[in-house]
């Protein structure tokens, strides 16, 4: 599989250079100019070629319930969704094709999907996710999302008793079921990759954590987990440990460079030494922390004290979109208002390094990907600049980046196999899916979660309101 990508304006140092990109055997062999046609020829002019982002944090299925979730902080947020969570293969395979699609139209080419389980048909759910993800040709990191305590256990116990029921499986169970799904669908090569993803502090054992740590060292797994997304975590910490969450995690050994860490919201400046020591990667989804009202990540203080960042979209039902370009937008832009030295602000190239080698770093790849260098793997996307939102032309990594484009992503690349051509993703049929979306789905405006209305008192109480 060899192409050649003629007259294109790649970025270097300070400015731009048009070169031609030979591509063999999905691995970039030469960037230079007027080079001799290898394999096919892709004609580049007045386009933009970039290494293909990271939708470093997501959750495929969450997109049946996108547009329709109350406004609520995620404790109260995640009863209702899993009120009315699908329970069925069919959407949790449209889902993750919609995710891929959209990921891939707004410049990325890997996914990490942190996926909810079906109760019951874990590994079916698990294979249907997959299926979706290879017949695209995204690449994708599948992290089972997977817990041991029941969901009330998540909100802070405060001066009062709780009780929670136990979770309806058990831990070692939860484990067998990952080590299965390991053996079944870890293939990186192929592009498929499987992460060991505790949800988080919040509802999991340490028992859970060490399990998972466990299978990561046995066949080199990267981690996956979100961590302090909210105050009530903060809290939750607290009396579960009577530390920090990021104290106790790295305390049980689960904090290295394999693990990325969705939202970090709420952590102290020995948290965040911590995991700069640890090399931890944060995964910032700054439009579900506006959304869900967990706050703002202090990632300027991440950057500056040396931890790994990159961008995630989070589920479509807090965001609710899966627009890549979207994220890095807000999640440049947004910390500009909370830090008065401007010198510390993240520029336009900074925020495209965060989503392409940010991601490679904490998918522990930077050595394939994350780049555009000779002897990486070719994961590229390249952008039509002559779209009308990348028009007049100015700086196209600032017009792609500040701008809000639509529509730009011309062609994509993942392992050297073309997946987007001329604007639309040729491995799939998208207007079909756009159908069945829509077959299966209806409009509604209102629902009532009977867990919201169950839990909403307490969660008042222990947080002031
Ligand atoms: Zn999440």
């Amino acid at each position: 599989m060899s192409f050649t990508i003629k007259n294109v304006l790649i970025p270097v140092e300070d400015s731009y250079a048009t070169f031609d990109v030979q591509v063999v055997d999905g691995t970039i062999c030469a960037i230079a100019p007027d080079l001799d046609v290898m394999g096919s020829e892709i004609n580049g002019k007045n386009k933009l070629l970039l290494p293909g982002f990271f939708n470093a944090h997501t959750h495929s299925s969450e997109m049946w319930q996108r547009g329709i979730m109350s406004m609520l902080p995620l404790e109260l947020w995640l009863a209702e969704l899993y009120d009315f969570a699908p329970l069925d293969l069919e959407k949790v395979y449209l889902s993750a094709l919609g995710t891929a699609v959209e990921t891939l139209l707004s410049g990325g080419t890997s996914v990490v999907d942190h996926l909810v389980l079906i109760p019951g048909k874990e590994l079916e759910t698990i294979a249907t996710a997959v299926r979706a993800y290879q017949e695209v040709g995204i690449r994708a990191f599948v992290a089972p999302l997977i817990q041991d305590e029941s969901l009330t256990a998540g909100i802070p116990s405060g001066e009062t008793q709780q009780n929670h029921e136990p979770y309806f499986r058990p831990t070692q169970a939860t484990l067998a079921v990952i080590e299965e799904t390991v053996k079944q669908f870890h293939h990186p090569e192929e592009g498929i990759s499987i992460l060991v993803a505790p949800t988080g502090i919040q509802l999991c054992s340490d028992a859970l954590f060490a399990g998972c740590i466990e299978l990561s060292e046995k066949y080199n797994l990267c981690r996956h987990s979100h961590l302090l997304e909210t105050k009530a975590q903060e809290k939750l910490a607290q009396e579960k440990y009577g530390c920090t969450a990021v104290t106790h995690l790295k305390r049980i050994g689960f904090l290295d460079y394999r693990t990325t860490l969705a939202h970090c919201v709420h952590l102290s400046d020995r948290d965040i030494t911590i995991l700069s020591e640890t090399q931890s990667t944060v995964v910032h989804n700054p439009l579900s922390n506006l959304r869900l009202g967990s706050g703002i990540a202090p990632i300027l203080k991440y950057r500056q004290a040396g931890v790994n960042v990159t961008f995630g979209c989070d589920g479509a039902s807090s965001n609710d979109s899966q627009d890549l370009l979207e994220a890095i937008k807000i999640g440049s832009i947004l910390h500009n208002v909370t830090d008065l030295d401007y010198q510390h602000w993240i520029t336009p190239r900074q925020a495209v390094e965060m989503a392409s080698l940010g991601g490679a770093k904490g998918l522990n790849m930077a050595d394939q990907l994350g780049c555009l260098s000779v002897g990486k793997k070719a994961d590229l996307v390249m952008y039509d600049l002559t779209n009308l939102s990348l028009l007049p032309r100015t700086d196209p990594i600032g017009l792609l980046v500040l701008g809000r484009p639509s529509n730009v992503v011309d062609s994509a690349w993942v392992n050297g196999k073309q997946i987007v051509a001329n604007g639309k993703v040729t491995t799939i049929d998208v207007d079909n899916l756009r159908q069945q979306l829509f077959n299966h789905s209806q409009w509604h405006t209102q629902r009532l979660s009977p867990t919201v209305t169950q839990i909403e008192p307490h969660y008042r109480s222990v947080m002031g309101l």
